[in-house]
């Protein structure tokens, strides 16, 4: 049985090794090294697969959050609403941009943004709301967008962890993660869905006058060289990241569909095992599985669980530890965030990748298995 990573690179790297090393060498051949046609092919590719929304690409994630939500215009102290369990960036951006980060807890079940909570925090300095699509699966699209139009706010969707995962919106609408609110912002961080071999992301949007901004602020604030009209950023997606990822991108939905797969077996072989709650899937959005997430039953020791499958060689990893606003950084003043604070102690992360095999979820079942029944 081949080692059991988190996330296995390798693996997946080997089922399309001769078509990356040629895009790769193609490239360094061309010498357009920045901003060459790869660029543009992928973000007409991913356009195309996303059902046409603007695609600007940039350097990272991060700034993907950033230079969107420079972009809507925001003015110092106003409030942006997100979830405190979440990857720091989220809330990171907000912070750097002198906007106030309002965390709100999630549901209990499915880890994403409780929409009652967020209606709750809306006060007249809120401009914007950043929904995190955590794990793989959408948060409540459809009711956040109403909340947004009826109280005039910006829906920034983070799915840098939901690329390619289908929103069942009203009237038989489907649409694409991220392509829902007013800008979707995505990394292609290697052990992302989609991901490069360094960094890279891309900003999503369907408004023509956005995407010209979000385009000019990644481009240090100019359309014409040198001529610089607002205070813009340097991020772009380098060449040899866009032709990577117009080899990989024929086959999201590929890897998409095997980490559900995955997904469902290991909830098979979990069938029985009373002390964890296997993922709960929405009905609204396709699960793309980024993270395969249990929550454990109280009376399970974390610690000694993860060093025990560690101990067979089964790696495991805990998102997230620490909620944001316990974070030094950015401590709320109202500590109101029971279900997130109860969650940071329970959750375990199993390995979860495009190439797992059977072999390797019966290995690590057992095994997890075994723990909780002997320490009963
Ligand atoms: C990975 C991730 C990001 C940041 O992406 P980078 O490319 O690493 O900057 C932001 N938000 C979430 C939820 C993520 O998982």
């Amino acid at each position: 049985m081949q080692q059991i990573q988190m996330v296995d690179l390798m693996a997946q790297y080997a089922n399309i090794q001769e078509d990356i090393d040629r895009a790769v060498i193609d490239v360094v051949r061309s010498s357009k090294y920045i901003n060459g046609p790869e660029v543009k092919r992928f973000t007409e590719a991913l356009s195309s697969y996303l059902g046409n929304p603007h695609v600007i690409p940039c350097a990272n994630g991060t700034d993907a959050l950033q230079i969107a939500l420079m972009g809507l215009g925001l003015k110092p102290g106003d409030e942006v609403i997100t979830a405190t369990f979440t990857y720091v960036a989220t809330a990171e951006v907000i912070a750097l941009l002198g906007l106030k980060p309002i965390l709100v807890d999630v549901h209990p079940d499915t880890f994403l943004i409780d929409v009652n909570a967020v209606e709750k925090a809306i006060t007249p300095n809120t401009r914007a709301i950043v929904p995190v699509h955590l794990f793989g699966q959408c948060a409540d699209m459809e009711r956040l967008m109403a909340l947004a139009e009826k109280h005039n706010l910006y829906v920034v969707e983070d799915t840098a962890q939901a690329i390619g995962a289908d929103v069942q919106m009203s009237e038989d609408k489907t649409l694409k993660a991220g392509t829902i609110g007013h800008v979707g912002c995505t990394s292609f961080f290697p052990s992302k869905n989609l991901g490069c071999f360094g960094d890279g992301g891309a900003m999503f949007t369907r408004d023509a006058d956005i995407a010209a901004r979000l385009k000019k602020i990644a481009n240090h604030g100019q359309d014409v060289q040198y001529y610089h009209d607002i205070v813009g950023v340097n991020s772009r997606l380098d060449s040899i990241q866009a032709a990577i990822l117009n080899v990989k991108l024929p086959f999201l939905d590929q890897y998409n569909k095997h980490r559900r797969e995955a997904a469902h077996r290991y909830n098979t072989l979990f069938a029985n095992q009373s002390k964890v709650q296997t993922p709960v899937e929405v009905g609204y959005s396709t699960h793309v599985y980024h993270q395969y997430t249990l929550i454990l039953d109280e009376s399970v020791d974390r610690d000694g669980l993860k060093q025990y499958l560690a101990d067979k060689g089964i790696p495991a990893m805990i998102y997230y530890p620490v909620p944001l606003h316990k974070q030094k950084a950015y401590k709320q003043e109202d500590n109101n965030y029971p279900i997130t604070e109860d969650l940071c102690k329970r959750v375990i992360s199993l390995p979860m990748h495009s190439e797992l095999t059977n072999e390797q979820q019966e290995y690590i079942t057992t095994h997890f298995n075994e723990y909780l029944n002997k320490h009963a």
